[in-house]
Order: structure tokens, then sequence, then C-alpha cells
């Protein structure tokens, strides 16, 4: 979604005159969009603010702002931190970051402006152009949590749920499509909670998608288990152009954990998901989210964790150890012991991994479809991903970008397919 929004963000300076450099020091505004999901996250603000401070020490002073959800949740102490900070600007009002930076020409001074204005930031984005001109490009559909997992700070930086307008949506989805975009990928922190006026539902706008002539793909990320409706499993079956990969964080394989992460659902729900979809395509191949030292995880609860992974065998999946987040309820709890985290960490990402190798393995000598996004930079070389978007370098004469190719997989590694392309052309979806 940082994605996304900094996309926005440019385009809405180009407004007011904005153009990128080709390197930094040119540069007379510096925006950093942030992201406040774990603590490491922070401490890179302050290191690229570093960074930046070094580069133009003997040159003009640029202009620094400070946006996305450290913007939100630590507006105060990081401007009192980093002096040579400028403007903070939270993610539900970076819609205002054309005026903002003429009203700071006029007057310099400080700026913190960090209101949830989501309903206004949509409607004065409908009137700029989305200018991304990408083969998969993202597109916001949702934005917010009301679900309040102990851990997470998403609910208190970007606010409650709120579902943008359905016309809203289907319209710069077909001005994408129009600048060349093949995928569409919908965003959302609960992307399967989108839900406007009880009338338009996930399933909805992947429906209107799927009918879209030159769209070839259709993803979308974050899911939460809850909201794994029937009518949502049911595009499996209908819908040709959503991939059959579903991201569905799942953060522990014990119940007595999920009940403490407050996430609404257990193992057997989960899976019981999981059963539905694959009852309804048998590709859909499954990644999650997991987060290991927990409090109050026990050696026999991170067990479970390792179990139901071998269960469902997961691919291209993230594993994280738990963060402590200043606000949420799980900050005040204590904290398991670093060795054990740090050990459990790289138990379940071994794990992880051999999964992501054995489903590599298996493409050996097979055709893969493949959606071409690039070449790559001085070389014969292409650059695309599957179905599973497990990303595919091959070489071929000739091919285009954006087209849908059959790529014979010649090697691979865990997270890589190699391969070659010969004129051998598969029907796009
Ligand atoms: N809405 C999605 C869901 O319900 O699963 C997750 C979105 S969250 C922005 C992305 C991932 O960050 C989570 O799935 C979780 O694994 C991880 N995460 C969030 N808060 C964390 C924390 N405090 N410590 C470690 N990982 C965290
Ligand atoms: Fe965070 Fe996802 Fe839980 Fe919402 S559902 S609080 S975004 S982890």
């Amino acid at each position: 979604m940082n994605e996304y929004d900094s996309n926005r963000i440019y385009d809405l300076a180009s407004v007011i005159g904005f153009k990128k450099t080709n390197t930094k020091t040119e540069a007379d505004c510096f925006v950093l969009n942030t992201c406040h999901i774990r603590k490491k996250a922070t401490e890179k603000v302050y290191h690229e603010i570093g960074r930046v401070k070094k580069e133009f020490r003997n040159l003009k002073k640029p202009l620094v702002v400070i946006s996305g959800c450290v913007a939100q949740a630590e507006s105060e102490e990081i401007m009192k931190r980093e002096p040579y900070i400028d403007m903070v600007i939270g993610p539900q009002s970076y819609h205002k970051i054309g005026d903002l930076i003429l009203k700071h020409e006029r007057k310099k001074g400080k700026i913190n402006e960090t209101e949830f204005d989501v309903v206004r930031k949509f409607d004065e984005l409908e009137k700029i152009p989305n200018t991304q001109n990408k083969i998969s490009s993202f597109l916001t559909i949702q934005e917010g949590c009301d679900k309040f997992c102990h851990f997470c700070v998403v609910p208190y930086t970007r606010g409650p749920e709120y579902s943008r307008p359905f016309d809203q949506i289907i319209s710069e989805a077909q001005d994408l499509v129009k600048r060349g975009t093949k995928e569409i990928v919908l965003l959302g922190q609960n992307v399967n909670a989108y839900n406007y006026k009880n009338q338009y539902k996930l399933s909805s706008i992947i429906r209107v998608l799927n009918n879209i002539k030159n769209l070839k793909r259709i993803r979308y990320t974050t899911s939460h288990p809850r909201d794994m409706s029937e009518d949502l499993i049911l595009c499996y079956k209908d819908c040709s152009k959503l991939m059959p990969f579903l991201h569905l964080p799942i953060q522990s394989g014990s119940n007595e954990i999920l009940k403490l992460m407050n996430r609404k659902h257990d193992r057997e729900y989960y899976i019981s998901i999981i059963k539905k979809l694959k009852q309804i395509n048998k590709d859909i191949k499954i990644s999650s989210d997991f987060i290991v030292g927990y409090p109050g995880e026990t050696e026999k609860y991170f067990k479970e964790t390792i179990k139901i992974i071998q269960e469902i065998g997961f691919i291209n999946s993230y594993s994280f150890i738990f963060s402590p987040r200043p606000g949420t309820p799980a900050a005040e709890k204590e904290l398991s012991k670093t060795n054990i985290n740090e050990k459990r960490l790289k138990e379940i990402q071994k794990v992880l991994d051999n999964y992501q190798y054995d489903s590599n393995k298996k493409y050996l000598n097979q055709n893969c479809e493949v959606l071409v996004e690039n070449k790559l930079k001085k070389q014969t070389k292409y650059f695309g991903r599957t179905k599973y978007m497990t990303p595919v370098i091959f070489e071929a004469d000739t091919c285009s970008v954006g087209e849908l190719i059959n790529v014979k997989i010649t090697s691979f590694n865990r997270k890589n397919l190699f391969g070659i392309y010969k004129i051998n052309k598969i029907k796009a979806a």
C-alpha cells in the first residue's frame, strides 16, 4: 500500500510542478513515505534522514517531509528528535501535500498534518489521474481496520475501515488498463472486508474486472480469514483472471496464541477455509504471515505453528519476530527471550523455505505461464511472474512486455525460476 500511496503522492506533487529527479541530491523536496508495522521500520526513518543530511551537507537543504504511518503515530516525537524534518503528513491526509508544500514555501515553519480525512482523500485523488503505467499495478480499494489484533498498530495509524466508492474503483481500474496495465493488485489492510453501502463487496469488483478486455490477471491482498466469504470463494471458480494464489495470514497455528492475539479465528476455521478453496479450485496455493515469540508462546504452541505449515504446505510466506508496538495491548505483556525468538524464527523460516524450494522444483523442465513485466537492464533477459507470484528470469530472442507466454523452466533456486522462451505462444486468459 505504501507503494500505491507513494505513487499518488508523486501524482499530487506533480500538480504543483514537482518532477522526479535522477539523483537524490538534485531534489528540492524529499518525501519519505513510512511504515510503522514493526519497530525496525521506524528506525529506518532515522537512518534514512541521517543519510540525506550527510548527502546535502554542502548543498541547499531540501524540504524534508515524512509521510505514512510513522508520521501518524509519532509526529511530535520525530519532529523533536530530528529537527531536519520540516513536515509530517499522516496516511489519511496526504492529499493535502501540494497545499502544504506551498504553505511551507510562503511561511516556512514546521507543519504537522495528521487528521483522519480518508473520504476527502479519495475524493481529491479521484480528480488526479493515477499515472502508474506498470504491467502490474496496485489499486487501493479499502483502508484501515476494525479488527484490533492485539499486536497491530494499523487500526490506530490508518484508522477505521473505509471502503472506497465502487464506481471510483472501477473507473481507476479502467484508466490503469488504458495506460497499459495487464495485472491489477487490489489493496487493503483488510481487502476482503471491502463493503460499499452493503451493496458491493470484493467479489463484485473482481467480477467486473474479470470482464475488462485487456486486463489479464487479478490479485488482491491482504485478506483476513474471517472475511473469506462464500461469494469471494466462488470467484475462484467463475473468474478466470483471478489468480489461484491467496495470501491469507494465520499468524500462529496455536488456538491459545490466536486467542491471545485477538485474531477472531482459530486453526480449525482457517483449515476449513483452505479446504473450501481447494474444493472449488484444486490449483489454489496459499501463502501466509507468521509471528513468532508472541507473549505467552511456549515451545508447544510454537510447534503447533510448525505443524500447520506442514499440514497446509504454504508457499511465498513471511515470518516475523513479535515487535511490541506502542499503544497496542500486546505491548504491555512480558516479552519472550530474544535468543528463543531468534531460534524459532530460524526454524520456521527453514520449514517455509523448504516448501518454497519444493514448490519451485516442480517446475523444472515444465512449461510455465508467465506475465512478462520488463526486460532486464543491459541484458537479453526478461523478468516476469508465474500465477503464484514466483519471479521468473528468462532468455528470449524476442518477446513483448505485457504478454502472457509459456516459459520452459531450466533451473531454479528457492526464490526464482530461470528459463527460456521460444516462440510458442499460449492464449491469454
Ligand atoms: N490484515 C492482515 C491480517 O489480518 O492478517 C495483516 C496486515 S499487517 C499490516 C501485515 C503483517 O505484519 C501481519 O500479518 C503480521 O504478521 C505482521 N505484523 C503486524 N504487527 C506486527 C507486530 N507487532 N510484530 C510482528 N509482526 C507484525
Ligand atoms: Fe492488523 Fe490485520 Fe489484525 Fe487489522 S486484521 S489489526 S490489519 S493484523
